[in-house]
Parts: structure tokens; sequence; C-alpha cells
């Protein structure tokens, strides 16, 4: 009986492939957000790349395509064992950009061409800045061959679901618009980037607001409102303090501090703030977490990959 128990218990701790057992704090059936990925540019084998599901009706939406998020979404799919019916890949058809950084966007040939493989038969469509036409070119370009070989060889495949609709964002507002969710995309200042959006999902029983990656905002307070759930950045300022001038100069041009994102909560006053892509440089959750309660008092959680809220 003991090792059946221990048995068990290791089994959900390896559950999430991350070495945490995996987390549900959902209260809607109707709307999931699903943490894909909570990771930025360092390569930590605990997190995958930037990337969020949010998931309606069993209709997923994706935002950002940091390595990885197809295989994260998999194990929480039916067909590894997961719950949500709506991550079966080949329902993948509708994903969202941030900005185009690498750590966003090295999933992309991953998110355009595996949904296919596994019975996607129709076209991906994509909504991103300025510049996302041209990437989405240049990934299928350089799949030519993969393409080429799945449609004419021995394999059967559609010659559907590898096909790409992009969508360029130019201006502020609504984006997307179907039965499940309104999009409404908003610019948000990240460095030099030309183009940094947020976004903000309205589903039927959830509002829903995303960063993206930037420095404190005006209109995320504006977006975040309200909301019922504030995806957010963040960095741990003990540790930024202590940087050379240089990163120091750029992080504050680029990302948000803790106490930052607790002046923007203060504001917006949001149902719960989930935290992620955490710059931590040596430090912890505990240490954001704490950081931020300096300054606000509401519900704070820093997400691991696969938290379910
Ligand atoms: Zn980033
Ligand atoms: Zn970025």
């Amino acid at each position: 009986m003991k090792i059946q128990l221990l048995v068990t218990f290791v089994c959900i701790l390896l559950a999430s492939g991350n070495g945490h057992a995996q987390r549900d704090f959902s209260t809607s059936d109707v709307t999931k957000i699903v943490m894909l990925g909570t990771g930025t540019p360092n390569p930590s084998p605990f997190q995958s790349g930037c990337s969020v599901a949010i998931v309606v009706n069993d209709t997923p939406y994706i935002v950002d395509f940091g390595p990885g998020l197809v295989r994260q979404a998999a194990a929480l799919s039916p067909r590894y064992g997961g719950e949500i019916e709506g991550l079966y890949i080949r329902k993948i058809k509708r994903a969202f950009l941030t900005h185009l950084h690498s750590d966003h966007t090295t999933g992309y040939p991953d998110l355009i061409l595996t949904p296919w493989v596994v019975g996607r038969d129709e076209p991906l469509e994509v909504y991103g800045p300025e510049g996302i036409n041209k990437m989405t070119e240049n990934i299928l370009e350089a799949y030519e061959h993969d393409i080429r070989y799945r449609l004419y060889g021995s394999e059967p495949a559609n010659n559907q679901g590898w096909r790409v609709n992009s969508h360029e964002i130019t201006k502020e507002g609504v984006v997307y618009r179907d039965e499940n969710v309104k999009v409404e995309a908003f610019p948000v200042p990240h460095g030099s980037w030309p183009n940094a959006w947020g976004y903000r999902f309205t589903t039927p029983d959830r509002v829903i607001v995303i960063s993206g990656d930037t420095t404190p905002s005006e209109k995320v307070f504006d977006y975040a409102r309200g909301a019922d759930v504030l995806i957010h950045e963040v960095y741990y300022k003990k540790a930024y303090d202590e940087k050379s001038a240089f990163w120091r100069n750029y992080h504050a041009k680029n990302h948000t501090s803790t106490y930052e994102l607790a002046d923007i909560a203060q504001e917006a006053k949001p149902g719960l703030v989930v935290l992620y892509h955490m710059l931590l440089w040596g430090g912890t959750e505990e240490d954001l977490l704490s950081e931020i309660a300096e300054g606000y008092k509401g519900k704070v959680v820093a997400a691991k990959d696969l938290d379910i809220y």
C-alpha cells in the first residue's frame, strides 16, 4: 500500500515533466487559461518558452510561440492523459503574437507544421505585429521541402493545414472576434521595438489581459482595470540593482520591476495577477512575491508551466 502511494506521488510530481505537481486553479468550465510556457530567453530546463493558451468552450487561442509550446499543449490534451479537450493539437487554429523577439517566436514553425501533421485541415490564422507576414513567408520557404514531401510523398496529408493566413496589426482595438472571444490589441512600450502588443481577451465569463513584454504602461492600466486576470511579465528588483549600468539601462527600458507591477496592480485592481516571463537572476519566486506584496495586497501567483487558471 505504501509503495503504491509513493508511486502515485512520484507520478503526480512527474506529470508536468518539470519536476513539480501540475496545478489547476481554474474556476470556470467555460474559460481556462493554460500557461504553456512561463520562460524568458534564458533556457531554463524547468520552463518552456513564453506561451499562453486561452481555451474557451474547448477552442484554443494561443498567445506567443515560445519554444516548446506544442508539446506543452499536448501534455494537457486527452491524447496524452490530460483533461483539456481544447488542447488536442489539431484544434490549434488561432494564434496571437505580442512581438517578434525570438523567445516568443522560435516555436512558430512547430505551431504551423505539427498541428497539420496530426490532422489540422484548415489554415492557421495568426495575428501579430508588422513583420509577422514576412516571418511567416520565410518559415514556409524554409520548410518547403518538408511540406512538399508530406503533400506529394507516400504519406497522405491534406493541402490546407500547412497554410497560414497572417494578419498584421496596425492599430489599437478589436483585432479578432468570434462566438467565444473578443480580442483587443493595445500597444506596449518594449525598448526600441516599433511594434509590441498586449492583448485583452473577453470571453463569455472572463476578462483576461496579457501584458507581453513591456515597461510600465498606461495602456496596461487602462485595459487591465477590473479584469479578472492580469498576466504580466516582471523582474526581481533587488537583483536588478546589482547589475551593471548597461544591463540596468536595458531592462529599465524593456521590462517591468516588481515595484512597478505593484503600482499597476494597485491601480487596475484585477481579480488575480499571474506572473510569467519572470527575470529572477538568482532570486526566487518568493522573493518576487514579497517585493510585490510591499506595494500590493491583492492576489498574486507566480505561474509555473502547465498551471491552469
Ligand atoms: Zn521575452
Ligand atoms: Zn521581448
